[in-house]
C-alpha cells in the first residue's frame, strides 16, 4: 500500500509581498466598481478585460521563464496570488485554464516555436485558451473520445464535437484531445492539437447554465484544418500528456474556495451585528474555518510536491473530492443557521452569494473529475480495489 505524501508546507516570505500587491490591485478594482465578489467566479466570472489588467500587473504566468513572458516565481508564490483572487471572488475565469493548465502543458510538451508564440500572450492576459476534452458521450471515460483527426498534407483535418467547453466563446485557441490513430489501443491513438478558434469549420454553440449564465459551450469541429506545427507534444502521446496535467487541475485552491466569498460575507455579517454572537454560530464558523484551513494545507502540500517534481495524483484527487464536499457544506451550514430566501438578483450580498452558491453547487462534484472517479483513484492507489 502506498502512503500519501502530504508534508507540512509553509509559504515563503516572498509570498507576503506578492499577496499585498495582489490585494492592493483587487481593492483598486473594487473601488473603481470593476467587479463585485461572486461565488464560483473562477468558472463563471468571465471578464477578459479583468484578465488583461491582471496580466499587465504581472500576476499571470508567474512561474514561467522570463523569456516566455513569465516572472520566474515559485509555485508557492503563485499559490498565494491564486488564493487571494479566489477569496476576493474576482472574475478570473477567462484566463483560468490558460494560466493553470495550458501554459504548464506548453512548457512541458510544446515546441520552442509554440512556447514563443503562445506563452507571452497568455502571461499578459491577452491570449485565452479553452480545453476541449469532454464530448457528448465521453466524460469520465475520456479515453473513449471520438473526435477524429485524419492525416492531410501538412497537417490534420478534425471532425467531431466537444461539450461543456468552458470559455470557448471568448477563447482564441483550444487544446483539443483527438483520436489520430483509430485502429490503435484506446489510449495510444490519442493526441493533443492546438485548434485556432477562428479557423474555418469551428462552431461554438452556447450552453446556458441554471442561473442563466454562459460559460459552457458545445464546440463543433467540421473539417477543421490543423497544421503540423500545432500538434502539442507527440502524436499518440495525448493520453499521457492529458493525465499528467490532472494533478495541476485537481489540487489548486479553487477546488475548495468556490463558496468562500459566501462564508466570508456571513462572517462579516456576524461581526457587524450588534447582538452577541450565538455559540451555535460561533461553533459552526469555527468548524468551517478549521476544515478550510486543513484543506488549504493539503492543497499547499500538493503544490509543494508538484514544485519538487513529484506527481501527487492521489493526493490531488483527495483535495478535489474533500474540497468539493466542503464547498457544499458551507452552503448547508449557512442555510441551517440563517433564515434567508436566496435571490441571485438581490442587492444584499449575503442573499445574492447564497443563491449563486446554490445554483453553481451541482457542478462542484462533476468538473475536473466526478466524486466516484476520484474515489476510485484514491482507493486503487491505497490498494483497496
Ligand atoms: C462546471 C464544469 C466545467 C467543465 N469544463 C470543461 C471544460 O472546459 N472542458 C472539458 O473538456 N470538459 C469540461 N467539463 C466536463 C467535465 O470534465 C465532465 O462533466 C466530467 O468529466 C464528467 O463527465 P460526464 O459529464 O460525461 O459524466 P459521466 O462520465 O457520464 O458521469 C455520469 C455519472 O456516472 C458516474 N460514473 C461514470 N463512470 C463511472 C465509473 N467508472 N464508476 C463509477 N461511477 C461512474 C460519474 O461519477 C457521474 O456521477 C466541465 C464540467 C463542469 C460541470
Amino acid at each position: 500500500m502506498s502512503l500519501l505524501q502530504l508534508s507540512a508546507t509553509t509559504l515563503p516570505r516572498s509570498a507576503d509581498a506578492l499577496r499585498s500587491s495582489v490585494r492592493g490591485f483587487l481593492a483598486e478594482e473594487r473601488e473603481q466598481g470593476r467587479y463585485v465578489p461572486r461565488c464560483d467566479n473562477w468558472l463563471g466570472g468571465i471578464d477578459p478585460e479583468f484578465s488583461r489588467r491582471l496580466g499587465e500587473r504581472g500576476f499571470l504566468g508567474l512561474t514561467w521563464p522570463r523569456r516566455y513572458g513569465g516572472q520566474e516565481r515559485s509555485p508557492l508564490e503563485r499559490f498565494a496570488v491564486t488564493e487571494e483572487l479566489l477569496a476576493a471572488g474576482a472574475p478570473v475565469a477567462a484566463h483560468w485554464v490558460s494560466d493553470r493548465q495550458v501554459g504548464p502543458n506548453l512548457l512541458r510538451f510544446g515546441s520552442e516555436d509554440q512556447k514563443r508564440t503562445y506563452l507571452p500572450g497568455i502571461a499578459c492576459g491577452q491570449l485565452l485558451f479553452c480545453i476541449g476534452m469532454s464530448e457528448p458521450d465521453s466524460g469520465s471515460d475520456l479515453a473513449s473520445v471520438r473526435t477524429q483527426a485524419t492525416r492531410a498534407p501538412g497537417g490534420w483535418v478534425v471532425n467531431g464535437s466537444k461539450v461543456w467547453t468552458s470559455g470557448a466563446h471568448v477563447a482564441q485557441a483550444m487544446v483539443a484531445l483527438v483520436r489520430t490513430t483509430p485502429e490503435a489501443d484506446r489510449h495510444d491513438g490519442l493526441s493533443q492539437l492546438i485548434v485556432d478558434m477562428a479557423a474555418a469549420g469551428v462552431q461554438v454553440n452556447p450552453i446556458r447554465s441554471i442561473d442563466g449564465g454562459h460559460h459552457f459551450n458545445e464546440v463543433v469541429l467540421q473539417d477543421v484544418f490543423v497544421p503540423d506545427e500545432h500538434v502539442l507534444g507527440r502524436i499518440g502521446d495525448g493520453w499521457r500528456q492529458v493525465t499528467s496535467e490532472l494533478a495541476y487541475e485537481r489540487s489548486g485552491p479553487e477546488r475548495l474556495m468556490s463558496t468562500l466569498p459566501l462564508l466570508l460575507e456571513w462572517c462579516k455579517r456576524l461581526r457587524e451585528s450588534s447582538a452577541p454572537i450565538d455559540t451555535a454560530y460561533a461553533d459552526a464558523v469555527g468548524q468551517l474555518v478549521a476544515r478550510c484551513w486543513t484543506l488549504r494545507q493539503m492543497s499547499l502540500a500538493v503544490a509543494a510536491g508538484l514544485a519538487d517534481g513529484a506527481m501527487p495524483a492521489t493526493e490531488a484527487a483527495m483535495v478535489k473530492d474533500l474540497g468539493a464536499q466542503f464547498e457544499r457544506e458551507v452552503i448547508e451550514v449557512i442555510r441551517r443557521h440563517i433564515d434567508l430566501e436566496p435571490d441571485a438578483g438581490s442587492d444584499d450580498p449575503l442573499t445574492r452569494l447564497l443563491a449563486e452558491a446554490i445554483l453553481h453547487s451541482p457542478a462542484f462534484t462533476l468538473r475536473g473529475g466526478t466524486t466516484e472517479i476520484l474515489r476510485k483513484i484514491v482507493a486503487s492507489s491505497l490498494g483497496a480495489r
